[in-house]
C-alpha cells in the first residue's frame, strides 16, 4: 500500500517509533529512523521486510539538526512523504521540585521537535501530487494529552500542546491531500515507561510484576498493555486511502483510560 513512500520518524530506535516504522516498512514504505539508541538492530529488522532504510541521529532538542535531518531524508529517497513525530521524554516530579533543565528538553523534544520537522516537511507534501497535496504527519501524544496526571507537568502540557499543533495542521491543510492526526496511547511497555516501573518497585519494595500491575490498575481498565504492534496498525491505518478524510483527530488508543 505504501510502495514508494518514504517515512521518517522520529525517536524510532526503540518502543513505540521502532513498532510504527516496522509496520509501515511491513506496507513498502522506505524508512529514516531517528533516535539515541542502537540503529544496527532496527535497520537490519527493517531490510528484513524489503525496504530501504537510512538514519540520522539528530538530538530533536535542536532545530538545526532537525533540519539536517529533513534535508538528509530528501537526499536519500527524494520526499518525506510520511512524518511521525514520536521522540519523547519524560521526567516525574511535582512542580515546585521540577528541574528547570528537565522542562526545557521535556517540551523541546516532545513538543517543538514536532512543529519544526512539521514546518519543514509540509512544502514538498503540499507540492506532491502535482499540487494537490499527499502527506501524513502523525504525532504521538498520550493519554496526557487528553487527561493530566500529578508529577508530570512537562510531559502532560506538552502531550496537549501535540494534540492542539495537530488541529491547527490538520486544519491549515484541510483542502488538500495532507492529512495531520495524533495517536493517544495509554500505557505501552517500552524503555520509557520500564523506567517509571522499576522506580515503583524500588519504592514499594515490591516485584517488578507486581508494580506492572499497579501502574496498570489505576489507569487502564483493561489491566493490558498496549502494544507498538496495535499503535502500528493504527498510524497504517491514517496511511491508507480510508483515513483521506481522517483530519485533526487525537485518538486514544489507552484500554479505556480517558474513558472514565
Ligand atoms: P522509548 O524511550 O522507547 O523511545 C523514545 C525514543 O526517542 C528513543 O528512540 C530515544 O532514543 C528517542 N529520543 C529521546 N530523546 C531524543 C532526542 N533528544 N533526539 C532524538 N531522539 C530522542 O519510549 P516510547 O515509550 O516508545 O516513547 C515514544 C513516544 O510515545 C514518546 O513521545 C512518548 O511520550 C509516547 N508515549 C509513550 C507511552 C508509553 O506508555 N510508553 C504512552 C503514551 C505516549
Amino acid at each position: 500500500m505504501l510502495k514508494g513512500k518514504t517515512a521518517l520518524v522520529t525517536g524510532s530506535t526503540s518502543g513505540i517509533g521502532l513498532g510504527i516504522a516496522k509496520a509501515l516498512a511491513a506496507q513498502g514504505a522506505n524508512i529514516v529512523l531517528n533516535g539515541f539508541g542502537d540503529a544496527e538492530g532496527p535497520k537490519a529488522e527493517i531490510v528484513a521486510l524489503g525496504v530501504k532504510v537510512a538514519y540520522h541521529g539528530a538530538d530533536m532538542s535542536k532545530p538545526a539538526e532537525i533540519e539536517d535531518m529533513m534535508k538528509f531524508a530528501a537526499a536519500q529517497f527524494g520526499a518525506v512523504d510520511i512524518l511521525v513525530n514520536n521522540a519523547g521524554i519524560q521526567h516525574v516530579a511535582r512542580i515546585e521540585n521540577f528541574p528547570v533543565e528537565k522542562w526545557d528538553a521535556i517540551i523541546a523534544i516532545n513538543l517543538s521537535s514536532a512543529f519544526h520537522a512539521t514546518r519543514l516537511a509540509l512544502p514538498a507534501m503540499q507540492a506532491a501530487d502535482h499540487g494537490k497535496g499527499w502527506g501524513r504527519i502523525i504525532n504521538i501524544s498520550s493519554a496526557h494529552g487528553l487527561v493530566g496526571s500529578p508529577e508530570k507537568s512537562a510531559y502532560v502540557a506538552a502531550k496537549h500542546g501535540i494534540v492542539g499543533l495537530t488541529k491547527v495542521t490538520a486544519l491549515e491543510n484541510a483542502t488538500s491531500g495532507v492529512t495531520c492526526n495524533a495517536i493517544c496511547p495509554g500505557w505501552v511497555l517500552t524503555p520509557l515507561v520500564q523506567k517509571q516501573v522499576d522506580a515503583r518497585a524500588a519504592a514499594g519494595s515490591i516485584s517488578n510484576e507486581a508494580a506492572k500491575q499497579q501502574l496498570l490498575g489505576e489507569k487502564e481498565p483493561s489491566l493490558q498493555f498496549t502494544t507498538p504492534e496495535e499503535l502500528g496498525a493504527l498510524a497504517v491505518f491514517f496511511c491508507s486511502p480510508a483515513g483521506n478524510n481522517v483530519r485533526g483527530v487525537a485518538w486514544n488508543m489507552d484500554g479505556g483510560w480517558v474513558a472514565q
